[in-house]
């Protein structure tokens, strides 16, 4: 093993104790309101009615640098009324450079944002980050050229960068984002082809794992049970297996982003984890 090899796996291995400092922030990215959750199950698993999921996203500090996960509903939904009558009824609450501003952050100092997969919810307001660099996996990338583009995405979101105004960064496989193991993409497919989940190596708090949508609230996990609307029911489980086994094994937290009761394991914001 070379010199820099055996760097970046001791870097690896400490997974940036020592090295940089991380933090993290959870954001408020809106909620949808489900008429029936059975809407989230092709087992028939759970007893139908209605549920409130949320939309979070998450800000990473890294040393200097800044990582924002998922860019949730878009802003044209803001203060959106409920409507019971349909299937899911999404509304945001507040824009995510307002709540940036509570803590003296400026959309322009957002280095990278990440997107854990292509569905319009995760990627609505993308575009108050242009200088941002775009990180998504390679096959959400490419599915927002299809015609049509897969179920859920929302291509114009992606603009910016589709047309050559911002840097994107396709991820295949795993990626880790600053080289030291702190702040990692896993390559989780099935809900989407490029789904992904993010771990962030917290110094006190430990490791965080955000789920994306790999899980969509916790009792999907012992249900066994896939949304419908997934691209893959067979990679699903498999990408589910794989996230609560990297949980279990590092002793991580892991956060479901649209589960009410999981994002509460983070501190409200303007608090962050560290
Ligand atoms: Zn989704």
């Amino acid at each position: 093993m070379n010199r820099l090899s055996l760097t970046l796996a001791l870097a690896l291995v400490a997974g940036g104790a020592g090295g940089a400092e991380t933090e993290l922030w959870r954001l408020d990215c809106g909620q949808i309101a489900v008429r029936d959750i059975n809407a989230f199950s092709d087992n028939f698993a759970y007893s139908p009615g209605p549920r409130t999921l949320t939309d979070s996203c998450y800000l990473v500090r890294h040393d200097k640098d800044y990582l924002l996960w998922d860019t949730g509903l878009p802003a044209a939904l803001l203060k959106a009324p409920t409507d019971p009558a349909a299937a899911m009824s999404p509304s945001l609450g507040q824009v995510l450079p307002a709540q940036l501003a509570e803590i003296g952050i400026t959309p322009g100092q957002i280095g990278r944002i990440g997107i854990s997969h292509g569905h319009f919810d995760h990627t609505g307001q993308a575009a108050d980050f242009p200088q941002a660099t775009l990180l998504i996996g390679a096959a959400d990338w490419e599915g927002m050229g299809q015609t049509p583009p897969p179920f859920g995405f929302d291509p114009a979101a992606l603009d910016h960068w589709r047309t050559g105004g911002g840097k994107v960064d396709p991820v295949r496989g795993d990626r880790d984002v600053f080289g030291d193991g702190s702040v990692v993409m896993l390559s989780a497919p099935g809900h989407t082809a490029g789904e992904m989940a993010l771990l962030v190596r917290l110094e006190k708090t430990g490791p965080v794992l955000l789920s994306g949508d790999v899980v969509h609230f916790r009792d999907q996990i012992k249900a066994g049970s896939v949304p419908p609307f997934n691209e893959s029911r067979a990679d699903s489980l498999a990408s589910v297996s794989r996230i609560e086994e990297i949980a279990r094994n590092l002793k991580a937290r892991l956060v479901i982003q649209h589960d009410p009761a999981d994002i509460a394991l983070l501190p409200a914001f303007p608090e962050s984890a560290r």
